[in-house]
């Protein structure tokens, strides 16, 4: 995506995958992967073992590009089990060292680690680790659960890994390939998901989310509970709790960062999302002709809103999706009108019309005010500008690059300044309770916790010092 857009989206944590038990197990990661892609596009990993080692292959870049077949031949041949990481950085930074999967070799033997999320209290432990003697190879939090894991003097590996992660606080999914077994563990909060399936031949998946487990032709069985680590083995499957649950699922996983065709917690990312739009027209209606969904997660929250108010939706906005991270850099007139490389207007829908134009989110706003402009170039007679997620104030620290404080346009400003800056008729956006509600719906009657702390401020972990510096230094 172009750095200008980028800076001012939310971004893609990372995903992961993991399969015991099958003789396709670097393939199939491979497919599993690609299906996770839009978690994370800056680097690609997979591990894959026979059982008695491990062994695999990490590269920068997209999960096709990092692959090629002759690297695919040697992760197949004699592997049964594997798991995979697509990377984008939301802690460490861009480079080689913080690919995952981390393939660790020692005296007692390997292990590899795959992780998605973020630790908050990872400074704190790197430092007591360091001043033990630990040496480490990459700025990744996911560092500093592999040195738990080898300081651990426990006797088994999954006492190993409960040691290691009772000690970390934030938000992980790990999948943890050993040479016997395979392991899922999540979060006391569940922050992220993970869920495990299973193929026809009987082999266990484990995926970030139910798009990969049904790319390579596994039942979902159900999702890694928060606090728990499950390990699968020539035994079987078992199920161990490590931490007291507290759940808060990442409410943006329904509006932005899963597939539409994922089931997360038995909610459907598509329903949640149609619903969003139905809550959103209730909470702000506005006289209008047509109503017009940003490309790709504001679309299904435009066909909620039409469904509710009875006015058109229509694809008033196209994406090109050719541009990727490889275009080549434009002039400076064209970088400030980034927005017209990636999106481009259907004149005809907008021409002389009152447009509702609904987007996934609000970050900075210098996006959203890009496409209003294109709207209005356009020849939109009003523009009423409506966000799926409600202002968000507050940075994140469970993995999603949210910008700074002073960066996010609702931290600063009251809802008649960012109409004004945005040059919209009307601003509106879903309400905290309404999101919530639009998530929970379907949740068999029961209100499941959700973080929602990027719009309350309100955060469900303890905050470390580092936290609370650079929410000061906001
Ligand atoms: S702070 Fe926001 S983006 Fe981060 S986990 Fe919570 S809801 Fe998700």
């Amino acid at each position: 995506m172009l750095k200008e857009l980028e800076s001012d989206s939310l971004r893609e944590e990372c995903g992961v995958f993991g399969i015991y038990n099958n003789t396709d197990a670097a393939t199939l990661t491979y497919f599993g992967l690609n299906a996770l892609q839009h978690r994370g596009q800056e680097g690609a990993g997979i591990i894959v073992s026979d059982g008695k080692k491990l062994w695999g292959h990490r590269a920068l870049g997209l999960v096709a590009d990092a692959f090629p077949e002759r690297i695919m031949e040697q992760l197949r041949f004699n592997s049964n089990n594997a798991i995979g990481h697509v990377r984008y950085s939301t802690s460490g930074g861009n480079s080689f060292a913080n690919v995952q999967p981390f393939l660790i070799h020692s005296n007692e033997g390997y292990f590899a680690i795959a992780h998605n999320g973020n630790l908050v209290n990872a400074q704190q432990l790197r430092l007591s680790l360091e001043n033990k003697g630990s040496i480490f190879q990459s700025t990744s939090d996911t560092e500093v659960v592999t040195h738990l894991i080898r300081h651990s003097k426990a006797e088994t590996d999954l006492e190993q890994i409960t040691e290691a992660v009772s000690q970390v606080v934030g938000a992980f999914s790990f999948v943890i390939l050993t040479e016997k077994a395979l392991y899922a563990v999540v979060d006391a909060y569940g922050f992220r998901p993970l869920s495990l399936g299973q193929t026809e031949n009987g082999s266990y998946v484990l995926a970030s989310e139910t798009c990969a487990l049904d790319v390579v032709g596994a039942n979902f069985i159900r999702d890694i509970k928060p606090g728990e680590i499950v390990e699968i083995s020539s035994n079987g499957i078992a199920s161990y709790q490590f931490a007291e649950p507290k759940p808060a699922k990442c409410s943006m996983e329904y509006l932005y960062f899963a597939q539409p065709n994922s089931i997360i917690d038995d909610v459907s990312v598509y329903n949640a999302r149609r619903r969003m739009g139905e809550k959103l027209w209730d909470d702000a209606p506005v006289d209008a002709d047509v109503i017009i969904g940003v490309p790709e997660s504001g679309s299904l929250v435009a066909m909620g809103m039409g469904r509710k108010s009875g006015i058109p939706v229509e694809r008033g906005l196209i994406k090109n999706r050719y541009i990727g991270r490889t275009f080549i850099q434009p002039t400076q007139e064209l970088r400030d009108n980034a927005v017209r490389l990636k999106l481009s207007v259907v004149k005809h829908l907008i021409q002389n019309k009152r447009v509702i134009v609904v987007d996934d989110s609000i970050v900075r706003g210098t996006t959203s005010k890009k496409i209003v402009k294109l709207l209005r170039d356009a020849g939109a007679k009003e523009v009423h500008f409506r966000s799926a997620a409600p202002p968000i104030i507050s940075p994140c620290f469970y993995g999603i690059n949210t910008s700074t404080k002073e960066e996010l346009l609702a931290a600063g400003k009251t809802l008649e300044e960012m109409r004004e800056y945005m040059n919209v008729d009307s601003l509106a956006f879903l309400s905290v309770e309404s999101m919530i509600e639009a998530v929970s719906r379907n949740y068999e009657g029961k209100l499941k916790g959700q973080c929602v702390a990027c719009f309350t401020g309100n955060y469900p972990t303890e905050l470390f010092d580092d936290m609370l510096a650079f929410q000061e230094k906001c």
